[in-house]
């Protein structure tokens, strides 16, 4: 798990926003843009919050004991991200379903977890596994299964300009992995 980041300089991140407008062509000291670098350094500070956190942070203590031998599913969680080549949005939905152990994990922690991931620059691929893997370290689970859904905008607003084009992205660990039967379960449990 990589080390949390210190807090984002906001003043410094609005400086170069500043010199990004003048390169871009724009006059930032005219009236509509006067506070916009300072806005912009702050909305990259949110957006890119996932640096400064880490599953556990997120999870803080919320997983309890439970006889739970079945599997849990929480679909239809909203994704937000930004791709890492373009610094770009994507964005969609992700399901997450896991075959508890013992242990299950506060349902709004699932989401939490997804965010921890989903702000920061992102390859959808990597956030799949990342999210299967989070879930499976925390729940010690039987099986993880992941699967996202995004829009990236970098494929619509530019590049090859697709504008209906989904990525569907899936991580299945354990028995989500190994045995058919789970991961039909869980795909239909998700449509
Ligand atoms: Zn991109």
């Amino acid at each position: 798990m990589k080390k949390k980041q210190k807090e984002v300089n906001e003043a410094r991140v609005a400086e170069l926003v500043r010199s990004l407008l003048v390169e871009l062509g724009e006059d930032p000291d005219r009236d509509g843009l006067v506070k916009t670098p300072m806005r912009v350094a702050k909305s990259l500070a949110f957006l890119t919050r996932g640096y400064r956190q880490t599953p556990r942070g997120v999870l803080n203590g919320a997983v309890f004991d439970a006889g739970a031998n079945h599997m849990i599913v929480l679909r239809h969680i909203e994704v937000y991200s930004m791709c890492e080549h373009h610094m770009l949005p994507f964005f969609g939905s992700c399901a997450v379903g896991y075959i508890a152990k013992n242990k299950v994990l506060g349902v709004s922690k699932i989401a939490r977890i997804v965010d921890c991931f989903s702000r920061r620059l992102q390859i959808q691929e990597r956030l799949t596994e990342q999210v299967a893997e989070a879930i499976q370290d925390a729940a010690g689970a039987e099986g993880v299964g992941v699967v996202f859904k995004c829009r990236h905008l970098c494929m619509m607003m530019r590049g090859v300009e697709k504008q209906n084009s989904e990525m569907v992205t899936s991580a299945m660990l354990g028995s989500f992995r190994t045995d058919e039967k789970v991961r039909q379960e869980f795909l239909s449990l998700i449509q």
